[in-house]
């Protein structure tokens, strides 16, 4: 089985593969072959971790499995998340698909063509472009003056760094109000954007961005698939379901801590909290990231609507993310890891609290519990409203 296919388990090859395979999936499952036993890591560390990275290493080099259970894992993997039953549930692992995939293409993306390998397949550009239908949509911003952004400024930023490929892209609008979403933030608005002859001006970490959404619906389809309990493949998975349930109830176990204590906020958050207030746009992980954070620690949307109120994220967006945040699918919903948080930048590991907790949510409850006297923002917004209204 080709690596590719199992490093991109989504493509329409690696379906082709799996279905050409002289494999039975109900056979893999009653021998419990290794692609079960790398199927449940996926499904726990997407639960748990916000990605399908195997902890044995990166995939292939350093992985403990083979290309053919990587590739059958992901399968097995989808009629494993099925069986759990829970709609939050297919979506952090449709979510951790994306994010891994798309940490992997921009790997494969900053790997020189010149050291491409075939023991370490990689995928271009073009490639993952075409896997989605988008080669006709997206087109790179070639070196003379781009329409609409001002020509000097824009030739001199549509440069190619060396190995890197152009720094900005245009994406037909239809494409890009299919894969995007204003609850990124302002600056994903089309209003906002440079847009010329039906295409939109998207940077190279941008377009990424849109990819990475692509990806997310291709793994969301079809899923949960019907599946009888109790009978077949769902009867010879049932102990492996059982303890990625026993898990998610363990992660969502303890009730929030119910206090707003920003000077007890761990850096990552108050960093990206200086950043939405100096008015910088926070990257859909960031924002993910301190969403999941305030409603963690038990905000309801009204009250992260008034805490943000004065920072570049906007009202609406904030609604919608922690709107689907804080209802009950949304408890399973744990704020990434310092892990997770450490590969997007957002975590600086500041005197080395990574050993103190695993995520800043488990960070800030320690300090809550260490501190002597806790003002609650909550009662402060409460006594600033009052007194604005007398
Ligand atoms: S170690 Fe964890 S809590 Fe601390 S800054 Fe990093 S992500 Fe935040």
């Amino acid at each position: 089985m080709d690596a590719l296919d199992a490093k991109y388990p989504f493509f329409a090859t690696a379906r082709e593969a799996v279905a050409d395979a002289a494999v039975s999936l109900p056979e893999l499952v009653a021998a419990d072959a290794p692609a079960v036993e790398r199927a449940r890591e996926r499904v726990e560390r997407a639960l748990m971790d916000g990605t399908v990275a195997s902890e044995s290493g990166a995939f292939p080099a350093e992985s403990a499995y083979d290309a053919q259970a990587e590739l059958l894992s992901y399968p097995i993997a989808r009629i494993l998340v099925s069986l759990l039953d829970s709609e939050p549930a297919i979506g952090k692992y449709a979510a951790a698909e994306a994010a891994t995939a798309i940490d992997r293409i921009r790997e494969d993306l900053a790997t020189d063509d010149g050291l491409r390998s075939v023991s370490t397949p990689t995928v271009a550009l073009d490639d993952v472009l075409a896997e989605f239908d988008l080669t006709e949509a997206v087109r790179p911003e070639s070196p003379r003056p781009a329409p609409g952004t001002g020509g000097g400024a824009a030739a001199t930023g549509a440069g190619s760094a060396p190995g890197r490929g152009p720094e900005h892209y245009w994406i037909a609008v239809g494409a890009y109000l299919r894969l995007t979403s204003p609850s990124w933030g302002e600056s994903w608005r089309l209003v906002n954007r440079a847009l010329a002859d039906g295409e939109v001006r998207v940077s190279r970490e941008e377009l990424l961005d849109a990819l990475e959404a692509a990806v997310e619906d291709r793994v969301r389809e079809g899923l949960p698939f019907e599946l009888a309990a109790g009978e077949g493949i769902a009867a010879e998975l049932e102990s492996g379901v059982a303890d990625l349930k026993r898990l998610l109830s363990e992660r969502t176990y303890a009730g929030p801590v119910d206090v707003v204590a920003p000077d007890l906020f761990p850096p990552c958050m108050r960093n990206l909290i200086d950043k939405a207030e100096r008015g910088t746009d926070l990257s859909p992980p960031e924002s993910f990231a301190l969403m999941a954070f305030l409603v963690g620690i038990g905000m309801s949307p009204d009250e992260v609507v008034a805490f943000c109120a004065d920072t570049s994220l906007d009202a609406e967006g904030i609604r919608y993310q922690t709107e689907y945040l804080s209802d009950d699918r949304g408890s399973q919903y744990p704020p990434p890891t310092c892990e997770t948080l450490a590969n997007y930048g957002i975590c600086h590991n500041e005197e080395d609290h990574m050993q103190v907790a695993a995520d800043p949510l488990a960070y800030y409850e320690q300090r809550v519990a260490e501190a002597d006297e806790i003002t609650d923002w909550r009662e402060e917004n409460a006594t600033a409203a009052e007194a604005g209204s007398e």
